[in-house]
């Protein structure tokens, strides 16, 4: 089982075959299949980096300081 999101219409869902290449259910487009563990891992790991720079844009609003003179480091 794997999970993808095609990248012609953005479909979301699950695949039977292991992570590699496959295609989409909805339009047959080729798409790349990823074991579950890593995508959810990936989701995570760039919703964390969001949600840090959004932080950190917040702090510099707050602060007076244009958001695009801060340095935002991961
Ligand atoms: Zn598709």
């Amino acid at each position: 089982m794997s999970i993808y999101r095609c990248p012609h219409c953005k479909h979301l869902g699950e695949h039977t075959a292991p992570a590699g290449a496959g295609h989409c259910a909805r339009c047959g487009g080729e798409t790349k299949l990823y074991d579950a563990v890593h995508f959810i891992n990936q989701i995570l790991a760039r919703y964390t980096a969001a949600l840090r720079e959004l932080d950190v844009l917040r702090e510099a609003s707050a602060d007076g300081v244009p958001p695009r003179k801060i340095a935002i480091t991961h």
